[in-house]
């Protein structure tokens, strides 16, 4: 077989040929720190772990509404049960949701650099993308946002705290934000990250409650982050029951298994220790962010479980250095690196590289504090 990619046997549409083959987070060796998927580096709790091996009906269909974990939900967050949705992993409900709102023709607007699945996600719904950059500090251009919104906007996604920059979106911008939006575009707020964000100024889609009264917004959570069940793929959202009705009809039925829905109500029982851990981690990361800081590298403000140096053209050589010295970081060519907050002997690592590697960055680098007057 030859590397060029040959083409196709069968047609395929045109906008998903062009799309790069899925590449994930890369694997760690064994002597390496992974810290490029945003992962939770504790291991499951006893009692997840428990309530998974007691699910042995495996030969069995799980319940395709998810009805007790939906409950769960509705009565931890206050709102009836069909306000909640629940899919494989919060992306899955992203693209349930822009399925059921937008296709060819129609545009989704969103900040970027954000979450990388975004684009994709649009592209196989057949609608375009309108991207609207983040400001030097990596945070939301809420105001371009809104002007960015047209006749033919469907949705307009809001990742806060943005990965992979960092920031948190804040109350009153997202206020005036949802006060110029059209009440019949769609406006997701993807809260992957809720759980880590200190910044008291900060959006809380699900306290701050705008959905209540903006039946057009959706907030999205997930367990795969903060609760650690990445692996079980299960995530969920709050919104209006009429939205979250035709996210239900796109939805492929059954996806949620049994497993994932008794380790998410097991995470819900043992919360309080869950979110000790998350408040551990929120606190290595404000360490993390300050010595980079100190080292000499600009770093945005840290919302969610991550950092990110704005490395720009040097990103793959910074990403190599930090792969030689047993780091496993998430490179975006030609922008940035996200480095995730992970084990507690990971950050010393990481904190020595990163000061070694900055000295190499030419004096006005943007990613360096020194071009910022800092
Ligand atoms: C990780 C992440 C998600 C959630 O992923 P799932 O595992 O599918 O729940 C959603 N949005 C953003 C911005 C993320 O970083």
């Amino acid at each position: 077989m030859s590397d060029s990619p040959a083409a196709p046997p069968v047609r395929l549409r045109p906008e998903i040929a062009a799309l790069p083959a899925y590449k994930q987070g890369r694997h760690a060796d064994a002597a390496a720190y992974k810290l490029s998927s945003n992962e939770n580096p504790f291991a499951p709790l006893p009692g997840v772990l428990a309530a998974i091996a007691a699910a042995d009906d495996i030969n069995r269909y799980p319940d395709a509404a998810a009805t007790r974990l939906r409950q769960a939900l509705a009565g931890r967050w206050d709102v009836e049960v069909d306000a909640v949705h629940v899919a494989a992993g919060s992306v899955s409900i992203l693209s349930q949701l822009l399925s059921a709102v937008a296709g060819p023709g129609d545009e989704i607007v969103y900040a970027w650099r954000s979450f990388e699945a975004y684009p994709l996600l649009v592209t196989v719904t057949g609608a375009a993308s309108v991207t609207v950059p983040v400001s030097a500090e990596g945070r939301h251009d809420l105001d371009a946002m809104a002007a960015a919104v047209g006749e033919r906007t469907r949705a307009v996604l809001v990742c806060s705290p943005n990965n992979p920059t960092g920031p948190a979106v804040h109350r009153d911008e997202l206020e005036a934000f949802l006060a110029r939006v059209p009440a019949d575009v769609l406006v997701v707020l993807d809260e992957a990250y809720a759980e880590f964000v200190t910044d008291p100024r900060a959006v809380d889609g699900l306290s701050g409650l705008p959905y209540r009264d903006r039946a057009n917004v959706v907030v999205l959570r997930t367990f795969s982050k903060a609760y650690g069940l990445a692996g079980l793929r299960i995530g969920y959202a709050i919104g209006d029951p009429r939205v979250l009705d035709a996210a239900r009809s796109t939805a492929i039925p059954l996806s949620v298994t049994g497993h994932a829905e008794v380790a998410a109500l097991a995470s819900l029982e043992c919360e309080d220790q869950l979110l000790e851990r998350v408040h551990a981690l929120a606190r290595r990361r404000d360490e993390l962010a300050q010595a980079l800081r100190d080292a000499g590298w600009r770093v945005p403000d840290a919302q969610g479980n991550f950092v990110w140096l704005a490395a720009g053209e040097q990103t793959m050589d910074v990403a190599a250095a930090f792969d030689a010295g047993g780091i496993v970081v998430r490179p975006f060519a030609g922008d940035g690196i996200r480095i995730s907050v992970g084990e507690e002997e990971s950050v010393e690592k990481v904190v020595r590289i990163a000061a070694s590697v900055v000295e190499n960055l030419p004096p006005e680098h943007e990613g360096r504090a020194l071009a910022w007057g800092k």
